[in-house]
């Protein structure tokens, strides 16, 4: 569903991206994985708009979006189909879930009060939190707010969603809760996931595959038995066996 190829990302005349070439297909989980500073987070905020690459091109939806670092017209059109999820919870706070949910289609899409309610039942309903609808946000556990930050990107009905350690402050067995909503997105409506995480359970478990990042470039693109059985480069060796 999305491919760059050679992006290229530098920040103050240092190269954080050289070259990355990645790619996620529809209802596909890649799980990206490299030391702190390797640029993991800078590619996803790339792919969504966030950062602007340097060089290089991009696909989404078989569409150019990219060209030579330059956006082209078509990601007008696609910018909509990616969500991003970060770590930190970015719920407004002093708005109840609901109004959390409707916001942002409210304003974009301008659709009628009744399709947004339907939506964002479902939305909550696909994360299992139905029943919290007209909960304050400042209620809700961690884990809970992450899973409203997953519905609330739902909502922009995201073909491709990009998840930045959204449970690193999470305890592990609800972190797994969160991350297994994601597996069921994918399954059910063939979200292309690009997720980092620092849970090698989870990417072990639920990764189709994994990729690894050194030095600005995505090193291996394997699936995940090979990744942690049998690593083809010193760097991931090192990395997974410092994870273990
Ligand atoms: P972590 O695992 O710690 O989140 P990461 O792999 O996500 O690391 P990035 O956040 O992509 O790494 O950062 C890669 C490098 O780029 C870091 O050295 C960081 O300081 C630098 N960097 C990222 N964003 C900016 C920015 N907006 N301005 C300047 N430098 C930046
Ligand atoms: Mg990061």
């Amino acid at each position: 569903f999305v491919r760059t190829r050679g992006v290229c990302k530098s920040f103050h005349g240092r190269p954080v991206l050289k070259e990355a070439d990645f790619r996620i297909g529809s209802g596909e989980i890649a799980v990206l994985i490299g030391k702190s500073g390797s640029g993991k987070s800078t590619l996803l905020r790339v792919i969504a708009g966030l950062e602007e690459p340097d060089a290089g091109d991009i696909d989404l939806a078989g569409q150019a979006v990219v060209r030579d670092g330059e956006y082209q017209e078509a990601w007008n059109e696609l910018r909509g189909q990616v969500g991003m999820i970060f770590q930190s919870y970015t719920l407004w706070p002093h708005m109840n879930v609901l109004e959390n949910l409707t916001i942002a289609p409210r304003l974009a899409l301008g659709e009628s009060k009744g399709q947004l309610l339907e939506r964002a039942e479902q939305a909550l309903t696909d994360v299992g939190m139905a029943h919290h609808l007209r909960s304050r946000c400042t209620q809700l556990s961690g884990g809970e707010r992450q899973r409203v930050a997953i519905a609330r990107a739902l909502m922009m009905r995201p073909r491709l969603l990009l998840c930045d350690e959204i449970t690193s402050a999470l305890d592990p067995p609800v972190a797994a809760e969160v991350l297994g909503v994601l597996t069921k997105l994918k399954e059910e409506d063939g979200i292309a996931c690009g997720i980092v995480t620092h849970d090698m359970a989870f990417a072990s478990k639920a990764a189709d595959r994994i990729c690894f990042f050194e030095d600005g470039l995505i090193k291996e693109d394997v699936p995940p038995e090979q990744a942690f059985n049998d690593p083809q480069t010193p760097g991931l060796q090192a990395f997974i066996d410092a994870v273990r």
